[in-house]
């Protein structure tokens, strides 16, 4: 590493030299940086927000979950096996569903070895549970804060290998050079507390920064996270299957999934208009019975991402919230503390009542079922200030995970930016559905394979330190430039982000139109054409942080708004955790309009992956074939020569 002021028109900017930086200090950032020291490349630097930043180390749920090989019991596995599944999800490619399984062994002993207690039997035999889109027992667990122990874990073993860290900077642009006919990532430009700008000349860029927490109004990522896709959308890098994310019923005031117990203990949902008056029990209207309505809602428990192939089950609660909060604008919450009007228990499907009923759970009020089947559940709302025997509490169908993202290669580079390694949940390695826990696992293996890539490929400079420099240059220039407009600008950056938020939360989230989204996208490309001409403004030096972020969130929504229009207008219809709505669809329900018909899914679609790209001074969005599953020969003799020669590389 290599510190100096590199001169600008905007006069000089502190600089350093670093072969690879990684940005981002997530599961998947922090795993990076440890490999690419374990395979020797040691000339590293992790650029971030703050190592208590980020989603990993914020979020949690009942039994947050990691993914990996089956290593239990006689249960046979093997990584094609379990490249099956991932590729059998639809729209993933083959060969990344491969790497995948085959890196998830690695990935899940190295976190074992750091520490990290996933539980095992007497036998020392890790075992497992099944999870959603999961036919064996692959999944395990920590507890609620699996991805937070992890961080934890990795965080000791960067500050014991001494890998540098910097915090409070908020990279603000990716600069990127040409090179032989391509492009290639040359570095950074980042903007500290107080405003003052850095720069960070590499040769290699390890982007984790996670998923696109900011662009909604209603999410369930932690609030200090926002994601950085759209500064390698705005540098112009490819991206795949943006449409494909996760959606579900979580709280809003502290950000957590009211899945598991919090439905089985069978709450109140209750409505309000924007002053918390006017309260109404809304679903029972749209349901036969008091006890298919809470038939229902038990369900909901432990079919927690809405799904629009449920709608005639349990996720006609997400559909209904949504028409509660986002149609009639009015709020929707939780009431643990009385039952739902007209609660009987014989009345429940035979599946809720036997199960609460074996559970011992059926005490007078909904606090008290969930206080007997899961009493940390209570404590949790309690620590985060939310005491559910007194209040009611806020809940809306969230944005939670983008199955999409980047498009990198099968060394995690990106596709069409060399030296640039998109890693962790801004990597679009997954297709449609993915079982619970994949995430986890697809950031750990990234980190393992592109830090492999970047020491047997990458280790040693690869361009002209001037190409890199002249890039950066012209990099601050666009950074400063910019900034020139927001010194006199009349718009508040709060302003900006709560609209692109309400309009990605209208249309371009769980419940899609062409008309919805034609609508969203001519106002996102207004919002972004304004925001590019007249900025938005700082009030102090600290928000100059928020200010870019702003500009890149933008960015992305309208990105992301341009692809789901795409999506919609190919006819995939409806498919993994969004609904499409079209005149020709099937009739949603009895209750509902005319408008709310659901298109089916064509299904040839998961047979393709949807890319989308900044070219020629517009989006080109195109469904390529995806690649199969690859058939591999595993003779050890040749295959060893392969690797002895380095060509597994190629
Ligand atoms: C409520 C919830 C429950 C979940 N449950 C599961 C589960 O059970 N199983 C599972 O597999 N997955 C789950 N996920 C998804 C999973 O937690 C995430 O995909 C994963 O933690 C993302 O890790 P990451 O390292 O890619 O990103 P993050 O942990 O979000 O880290 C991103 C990092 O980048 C930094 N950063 C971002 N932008 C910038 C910038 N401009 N400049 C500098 N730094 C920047 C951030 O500060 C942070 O350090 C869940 C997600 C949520 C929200």
């Amino acid at each position: 590493m290599r510190e100096r002021i590199l001169d600008s028109e905007n006069g000089g900017v502190p600089l350093t030299e670093i072969n690879t930086l990684v940005i981002g200090s997530g599961a998947a950032g922090l795993n990076a940086a440890v490999q690419l020291h374990r395979q020797g490349v040691e000339d590293v630097l992790i650029l971030t927000e703050g190592l208590n930043k980020g989603t990993s180390i914020n979020t949690g749920s009942d039994k947050q979950t990691y993914y990996k090989l089956s290593l239990c019991g006689d249960e046979s596995d093997s990584p094609k096996s379990m490249a099956r599944d991932f590729f059998n999800g639809g729209g993933m490619h083959g060969d990344l569903a491969l790497v995948e399984a085959s890196g998830s062994v690695r990935a899940f002993s190295h976190l074992v070895q750091l520490g990290v207690p996933f539980p095992q039997d007497a036998f020392g035999q890790f075992i497992g549970y099944k999870t959603d889109h999961d036919p064996r027992r692959r999944a395990t667990s920590v507890g609620p804060y699996t991805s937070r122990e992890m961080c934890l874990a990795l965080i000791r073993e960067v500050k014991r290998m001494q890998i540098p860290v910097r915090e409070n900077l908020t990279v603000v642009e990716l600069a990127v050079a040409g090179e032989d006919g391509g492009r290639r990532a040359a570095g950074a430009i980042a903007v500290d507390s107080e405003g003052k700008f850095h720069a960070f000349l590499a040769d290699n860029i390890i982007f984790a920064t996670g998923g696109p927490g900011g662009l909604y109004e209603a999410s369930v990522y932690p609030s200090v996270h926002t994601g950085g896709i759209g500064l390698a959308l705005l540098a112009g890098a490819k991206a795949r299957n943006l449409p494909d994310s996760q959606y579900g019923l979580a709280s809003t005031k502290f950000r957590w999934n009211v899945s598991g117990t919090y439905m089985q203990a069978l709450p109140r949902f209750i409505s309000t208009n924007r002053e918390g008056e006017d309260r109404r029990e809304f679903l029972r209207e749209y349901c036969e019975s008091p006890g298919e309505m809470n038939s229902l809602v038990f369900l909901k428990g432990y079919q927690w991402p809405f799904d629009p192939r449920k709608i005639n089950g349990s996720s006609l609660i997400d559909l209904l919230v949504y028409l509660e909060t986002v149609e009639k604008s009015r709020r929707v919450w939780l009431d643990y503390r009385t039952d739902p009007n007209d609660l009987s228990f014989a009345q429940l499907s035979d599946e809720a009542r036997e199960y609460l009923e074996k559970s011992g759970a059926t005490q007078a009020t909904p606090l008290a079922r969930l206080q007997h089947m899961n009493p940390g559940a209570v404590e949790l709302y309690r620590e985060h200030g939310i005491d559910l025997s007194s209040e009611i509490m806020e809940i809306a169908v969230c944005g939670q995970h983008n199955n999409g993202g980047l498009a990198g290669n099968r060394w995690y580079e990106s596709e069409n930016i060399s030296h640039l390694f998109p890693v962790g949940e801004v990597n679009g390695s997954h297709g449609v559905y993915r079982p619970g826990g994949a995430a986890l696992n697809a950031g750990q293996v990234g980190g393992f394979r592109a830090a492999e890539y970047i020491a047997h490929r990458h280790a040693k400079p690869s361009a002209g330190i001037s190409l890199l420099e002249n890039a950066l240059r012209e990099s601050l220039c666009n950074v400063f430039s910019w900034r020139e407009k927001c010194r006199l600008s009349p718009h508040d950056w709060r302003q900006e982000c709560k609209e692109f938020r309400q309009r990605m939360s209208r249309a371009g989230a769980q419940i899609r139109s062409e008309k919805l989204l034609r609508q969203a996208v001519a106002e996102a490309r207004e919002q972004w054409r304004r925001l590019g001409t007249e900025g938005c403004r700082a009030e102090n030096a600290a928000e100059w942080a928020e200010v870019f972020t702003t500009r890149q969130l933008c960015y992305a929504h309208l990105v992301y708004l341009e692809a789901l229009l795409f999506f919609v207008a190919s006819g995939v219809g409806s498919r993994g955790s969004a609904l499409t709505l079209h005149e020709t669809g099937e009739p949603l329900h009895r209750l509902l309009g005319q408008n709310w018909k659901a298109k089916k899914e064509d299904e040839s679609f998961r047979e393709k992956v949807l890319e989308t790209v900044f070219a020629d001074g517009d989006f080109r969005h195109e469904w390529i074939q995806r690649r199969p599953l690859p058939e591999t020969e595993s003779w050890f003799e040749t295959d060893w020569a392969v690797y002895r020669e380095g060509r597994v590389y190629d």
